[in-house]
């Protein structure tokens, strides 16, 4: 029987766009119902350049869907060239477009000789969700912009093509790319992003020169980077733990130094130090953190895969909490499910827990309130578990979309300073429940 998703924590495919305008410099030209935008552009920021509202939208009506809309769309990315000062025009299609058989790629094709790039990617909503929508424009532009560079310059020593969490739909995704760009560096890397303040064409063009990429993420982008690997010969590691405090950011520094041969004995040094400061702020903070006890030693998360795995190893290896039963939200592909169950089920001491996948709030949340934490339970996850979590009397951290009463510009909770800032998120919850 058919079931009402009553809490969303995903959009549909063409949400994507918010991919698209994560490039400065591209925009996104819907062949679309004329609510779709508006409604899918709803948080975390517009891309710098252009808001969601200017996005050229064909607003297809009932006169498209009896006659067909491909005239609308050749006059919206006609006009689109002339009065929007762009560099690169990526047409998505939405469901309305999709469903009465409009060929995007025949009418985007035939811009071929226009002064801006025009290429095409369908993502309606009856297809995925967000995640997946984000994976085909990636490919897309890789497989009708990038290849155009293919061959153009030298391979680049040391250079790393890197990509992380799904922009916009993750709200730490800018800050978690910088940090993982930083710790890259770090161990003398030159890393290569798409995305955000700085980036743009010039990356995109530089995708081919680079030597590896290295994608941080359980299953969202995986397509795309093995496209990557498979058409432009560089090699991909896979990392699919987005690293949170001082254990597993050691990890990835160390499977990234083998991957790529940077050097080793810098890696340690790096290490070494990132360690020690680690440590250095969580003693000082070692009354409230380890003595008082103020948060629940027992948790849940409740979110994509991707917070899913890395919160529950900082919690458990770092922190020495204990995980209740575990909730991936981003309807993981059954492919990848045994994977993310076994990733995040690989902690200290043997412990285990129990990972479902379900998208369903109602359910995940009446399993929560039988749960017994020990106390105050400890909640990570969407803007959804606040009310479950006032209910329960616990401290609530909100990581993923929807995120609605908390921004994030450019924080970070990846990386050995992301661990910290997570614990300063996880205390402050605890302590402003404090009666004093
Ligand atoms: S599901 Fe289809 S109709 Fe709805 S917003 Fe997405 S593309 Fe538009």
């Amino acid at each position: 029987m058919a079931k009402i998703l009553d809490q969303a924590r995903y959009k549909c495919a063409l949400a994507a766009m918010q991919t698209v305008q994560s490039i400065p410099g591209a925009i996104p030209v819907l062949h679309s119902g004329p609510g779709c935008a508006s409604k899918l552009n709803d948080n975390n920021g517009t891309s710098g350049r252009f808001s969601p509202n200017i996005y050229p939208c064909t607003s297809i009506s009932e006169k498209e869907v009896v006659f067909g809309g491909a005239d609308k769309l050749r006059s919206t990315i006609s006009n689109a060239l002339k009065i929007i000062d762009a560099d690169l025009f990526v047409v998505l299609s939405g469901c309305t477009g999709e469903i009465i058989g409009d060929d995007i790629q025949e009418v985007a094709e035939e811009f071929e000789d226009a002064e801006k790039p025009v290429i095409w990617a369908k993502t309606p909503g009856f297809k995925g969700n967000n995640y997946i929508g984000h994976d085909w424009i990636l490919k897309s532009i890789f497989e009708q912009y990038v290849r155009k560079f293919k061959g153009e310059a030298p391979k680049e020593k040391g250079l790393v093509n890197l990509f992380a969490g799904v922009p916009q739909q993750d709200p730490y995704w800018l800050g978690n790319l910088r940090e993982l760009e930083r710790l890259l560096q770090s161990i003398g890397l030159k890393t290569n992003t798409i995305f955000g303040f700085g980036r743009g064409l010039e990356n995109l063009q530089k995708i081919p020169t680079a030597e590896y990429t290295i994608l941080v993420s359980p299953w969202a982008g995986l397509e795309s980077a093995q496209y990557l690997e498979k058409e432009f010969n560089i090699p991909l590691l896979h990392y699919p733990i987005l690293p949170i405090g001082a254990a597993e950011t050691t990890k990835f520094l160390r499977t990234v130094a083998e991957f790529t041969g940077a050097d080793k004995e810098l890696t340690e040094s790096v290490i070494q130090q990132n360690e020690a400061q680690f440590f250095y702020y969580l003693e000082r903070y070692a009354d409230t953190i380890l003595e008082s006890r103020i948060v629940s030693k027992r948790f849940t998360v409740v979110s994509e895969a991707q917070y899913v795995i890395a919160v529950t190893k900082f919690l458990v290896n770092d922190m020495g909490l204990f995980p209740q039963k575990l909730f991936v939200t981003d309807d993981t592909p059954e492919a990848f499910r045994e994977e993310v169950s076994q990733e995040t089920n690989t902690l200290n001491y043997d412990i285990k827990t129990k990972v479902e996948f379900t998208t369903d709030g109602f359910d995940l949340q009446n399993q929560i309130r039988k749960m017994d934490f020990g106390g105050s339970p400890l909640i990570i996850g969407s803007n959804w578990e606040k009310k479950l979590a006032h209910e329960l009397k616990g401290h609530f951290v909100n990581i993923s979309y929807p995120m609605i009463e908390k921004i994030v510009i450019n924080s970070h909770v990846a990386g050995y300073s992301g661990g910290l800032y997570l614990l300063e998120d996880i205390y402050s919850a605890a302590l402003s429940m404090l009666k004093i």
